[in-house]
């Protein structure tokens, strides 16, 4: 009976088309990610043996053999990890996992989809770049019948049942013709499968076994003749890099195992290696990603670090490691001091694991500042990709964590088109200067244009530019920067000498008819304090301001909450002039010129002006 043809999922097949027709040049890195899969495998059974004793426990069961064939034109990788069941092959392989497919999705919407599919590893599917044809036979633990997986690309793929002796997957890769620009065969030759395994999976921990072929000189009577025979060897190491020490190590290696463990597209930004011996001995690579992760903001994105125990893995993702705010850190821990059989729940409460995360945090806390210090363009970088992160830490835990982090902050602002530091903010502080001053908007070019900002811009103190939603809440939270109070442009008391009060003074009648006029719309009409050339704006008292307004407002069930606007009149300006003409002879201009003045200071907040079709009304009744 024909084995019925299966067909691969939607996003696995267009992924698979991609890279059977990529036309990234670096395909050898499809021994990698298949020996990476292998490894992570015995990861799994070693871990079973350990902790289960009903698993035979025999620490030479597990290896990766890499064998090429000739004459048959194969590549296969076999591995004695923990093996697939007929149901694993079909959602392993024929679907891509939840996080590769969003990444998958994302790098689609970029036309140049082919680099980036490069770039990350696409694990199993690179199988593909070289092979026309995929043989997966895999025995799972504790099975006794072996399945057989098999595809020639996106067609589809079958699964059958097949003999396989022992537990663990064999991948036979029946190797691409060769074509003019690339020999497909080198990938059969011992020498150069030695060099990438060397390359790229040195480090792997269970050995990479191969055969190889090697000289002897006999001795045959009187003559002396060389016999050449094959003998299996190890290829890789074997020690772990985290186990190396720092200075055998090379960028490569580090940018290697970043690849190789998959922690991030590309290479990383920077890396750190601590090996710690004390209250509590660990050792850890942690790195900082140079791109950020496709599904970051997103809540598909799982933080955390692989956890071992002396060796053996024990946790993939251990989110205990790391405070929300690094979550953009990856990488591994391994420590001695730690138990086999560590659950997720005892994780919480494990002291040891406390104070690695403790020394963790402050390490890359460390590696931060010395960015920030000595790479400023690379901090920049940095801070653009997971910066919000670090502000929704400030805000978050009721501000716990604020002064561990304040430094670490970069706002835009008036002074040029890079970024400050809040420390760089105060240091240039005029020194009659009162307030750290600030104005929240939706852009820098937005927010440069907001009338608000043009008393404060013209006493020549500099306003930090608030873009992100976040900003405004975290810096409440701060309340403070070194004793100096931060105060949004738009808020009631500027801290600045004002003549405008006098203003407000004399203009008192007008402006709370104009109050009356707009009820509940402002709490009051006043001479403004902020304007040089704009007519009129928004101003605020009390706690909330409009942009934080906005922020609460558009999310789920908001109370409909309200800052409390204050509309501000230029008394200098012409139309000011107007206003009073209108409001000693003619109500009706009077009223008709209030109203237009309130609307106008909402759009040039970017709020909606409140009925659209009076205004364009009002508009036109003086036009004409
Ligand atoms: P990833 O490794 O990033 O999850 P892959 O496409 O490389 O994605 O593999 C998909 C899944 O198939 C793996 O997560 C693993 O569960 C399974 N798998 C792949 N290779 C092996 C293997 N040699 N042994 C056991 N399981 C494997």
């Amino acid at each position: 009976m024909a084995t019925k043809v299966k067909q691969f999922q939607a996003e696995a097949k267009r992924l698979l088309d991609l890279v059977v027709n990529s036309i990234y040049t670096n395909k050898e890195i499809f021994l990698r990610e298949l020996i990476s899969n292998a490894s992570d495998a015995i990861d799994k059974i070693y871990y079973k043996a350990l902790t289960d004793d009903s698993v035979a426990f025999n620490k030479d069961d597990y290896y990766i053999r890499i064998i090429p064939d000739r004459e048959k034109r194969t590549l296969t990788i076999s591995d004695t990890g923990i093996g697939m069941t007929e149901k694993e092959l079909e959602e392993n392989l024929g679907v891509i996992a939840q996080s590769g497919s969003l990444a998958f999705k994302q790098a689609h919407e970029i036309k140049d989809g082919y680099e980036l599919i490069g770039q990350f590893g696409v694990g199993f599917y690179s199988a593909f770049m070289v092979a026309d044809t995929v043989t997966v036979k895999s025995r799972a633990l504790g099975s006794e019948q072996g399945y057989c997986w098999e595809s020639s690309g996106a067609e589809g793929y079958t699964i059958k049942p097949c003999e396989k002796e022992t537990v663990g997957t064999d991948i036979i890769l029946k190797l691409k013709e060769n074509t003019e620009d690339e020999n497909y065969d080198e990938y059969l030759n011992e020498y150069r499968l030695h060099l990438l395994i060397k390359k790229y999976s040195d480090f792997i921990r269970y050995p990479i076994k191969m055969k190889v072929t090697k000289t002897r000189l006999l001795q045959k009577g009187e003559e002396k003749e060389y016999e050449t025979y094959e003998e299996e060897e190890i290829i890789n190491s074997m020690v772990p890099i985290w186990n190396k020490n720092k200075n055998e190590l090379t960028k490569e290696d580090y940018e290697n195992f970043y690849s190789e463990k998959r922690y991030g597209f590309g290479k990383p930004q920077k890396y750190i290696h601590i090996n710690a011996e004390g209250t509590v001995s660990y050792r850890t690579i942690l790195y900082i990603p140079e791109k950020m992760p496709f599904d970051f903001y997103t809540t598909e994105y799982k933080k955390g670090l692989e956890l071992y125990a002396n060796g053996v893995l024990v946790m993939e993702n251990c989110a205990e490691l790391l405070p929300d705010y690094f979550a953009f850190a990856k990488g591994m821990v391994d420590s001695d001091d730690l138990s086999l059989n560590i659950s997720r729940e005892m994780l919480q409460h494990d002291r040891q694991l406390q104070l690695i995360a403790k020394n963790i945090r402050s390490k890359i806390k460390n590696e931060l500042e010395n960015m920030l210090k000595n790479e400023r363009e690379e901090y920049e970088n940095f801070f653009r990709n997971f910066g919000r992160l670090l502000k929704f830490g400030i805000y978050a835990e009721l501000g716990r964590n604020k002064d561990f982090l304040q430094d670490l902050l970069l706002f835009h602002s008036s002074r040029d088109d890079g970024y400050v530091t809040l420390e760089e903010y105060v240091q240039r502080m005029p020194a009659e200067q009162k307030y750290i001053y600030y104005i929240a908007g939706e852009s820098v070019d937005r927010i440069k244009k907001l009338p608000q900002t043009e008393l404060v811009a013209e006493k020549g103190y500099e306003i930090l530019y608030f873009t992100d939603d976040i900003d405004e809440f975290a810096v409440r939270m701060l309340g403070k920067y070194k004793d100096k109070e931060f105060k949004s442009v738009t808020s009631d008391d500027l801290g600045l000498v004002d003549a405008e009060d006098k203003e407000t003074e004399r203009h008192a009648e007008l402006f709370k008819e104009m109050t009356e006029i707009l009820k509940d719309k402002v709490k009051k009409v006043r001479a403004a304090k902020r304007l040089k050339s704009h007519p009129v704006c928004l101003a605020t008292e009390g706690e909330l301001t409009i942009e934080m307004e906005k922020v609460l407002n558009a999310m789920p069930n908001s109370p409909g909450i309200k800052a409390q606007r204050i509309l501000e009149i230029n008394t200098e300006h012409p139309v000011f002039q107007a206003l009073e003409k209108a409001y000693a002879g003619d109500q009706e201009k009077f009223q008709l010129y209030t109203d237009l003045l309130y609307n106008q200071a909402l759009l040039i907040e970017g709020l909606p002006v409140e009925d659209p079709l009076a205004f364009s009304e009002k508009i036109c009744k003086m036009m004409v």
